[in-house]
């Protein structure tokens, strides 16, 4: 009898509060959702413990502050924790002491809640295109050490891309296409509403073009009772369409993170750095 070795593929999931997120962003209304937070996170979780997935959690420091000790207690105890900023704010235009005050201030809160070093940081939007100047000082001065917030359409070296200026190792994630809302392989939308057989493809091209393959997931991704943002609205066009799309495909996550488990094991993006 043969047993067939799975490839490790790295899962990291952005963990924030999405009704916050788009409460602030479409209506101005600053209100945290953590009852909800927290009921994905257990939807999420029993799914990883079905594939039996590792992963990294990057998670909002004012969301790491509001958690109930029951959450934060089984994240330390099942997973690796990085920063995923303070407020999930774009960093696009933010100068590198911004970008350092808004770090600093979400390390402190998650290190506060967790009592564990943060030394991992994903930026809110992968939003650091042509910023990545002020990026890299930024998050370094606050102490990080590992990026994944890089989306990049081909790699000159193997998997990484060491920052030695600012001590930084990026992960970048590869990309398809232009602008904001190219494609990045493979997560958040595109993981929900492309079929699971394109999703494969892409994995194993992105293998080949020396890219570490990375599944990036958030909270909510697979919380597909989720209400509407706004029920009854008919302006808001672009919050209800925005909102829509963020709920499209969410039953189908489960399903297709089984099939990926079939043929790659999910490991932590710091098991990875830390090798
Ligand atoms: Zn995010």
């Amino acid at each position: 009898m043969s047993v067939k070795i799975k490839k490790p593929i790295y899962l990291t999931v952005d963990f924030e509060d999405y009704r916050y997120n788009f409460s602030r962003d479409f209506l101005t209304k600053k209100k945290y959702y953590i009852d909800e937070v927290e009921k994905q996170y257990w939807i999420i979780k029993k799914i990883f413990n079905k594939i039996n997935a590792k992963a990294l959690f990057y998670i909002v420091g004012e969301v790491a502050d509001k958690l109930s000790k029951d959450v934060v207690e089984d994240i330390k105890k099942n997973y690796d924790i990085g920063s995923h900023s303070l407020s999930h704010l774009k960093l696009l235009k933010m100068s590198d002491e911004e970008i350092y005050l808004d770090t600093k201030k979400s390390v402190e809160l998650i290190e506060k809640k967790f009592l564990k070093r943060v030394l991992h940081y994903r930026a809110p939007y992968f939003s650091i295109d042509k910023n990545e100047e002020n990026y890299y000082k930024g998050i370094s001065r606050a102490g990080i050490k590992y990026s994944s917030s890089l989306r990049k359409k081909y790699i000159d070296s193997n998997n990484i891309i060491s920052i030695n200026k600012y001590g930084i190792i990026e992960i970048p994630l590869r990309s398809i296409g232009f602008g904001l809302k190219r494609i990045t392989v493979i997560g958040g939308s595109y993981f929900r509403l492309m079929p699971i057989q394109l999703i494969d493809k892409l994995i194993s091209d992105t293998i080949k073009l020396n890219f570490l393959p990375i599944i990036y997931l958030h909270n909510y991704e697979a919380d597909f009772t989720a209400k509407p943002i706004i029920e009854k609205n008919i302006f808001k066009i672009k919050l209800k369409t925005n909102d829509f799309l963020r709920r499209l495909g969410r039953s189908t996550v489960e399903n297709k993170l089984i099939y990926l488990s079939k043929k790659y094991s999910f490991q932590s993006l710091d098991n990875f750095v830390r090798k």
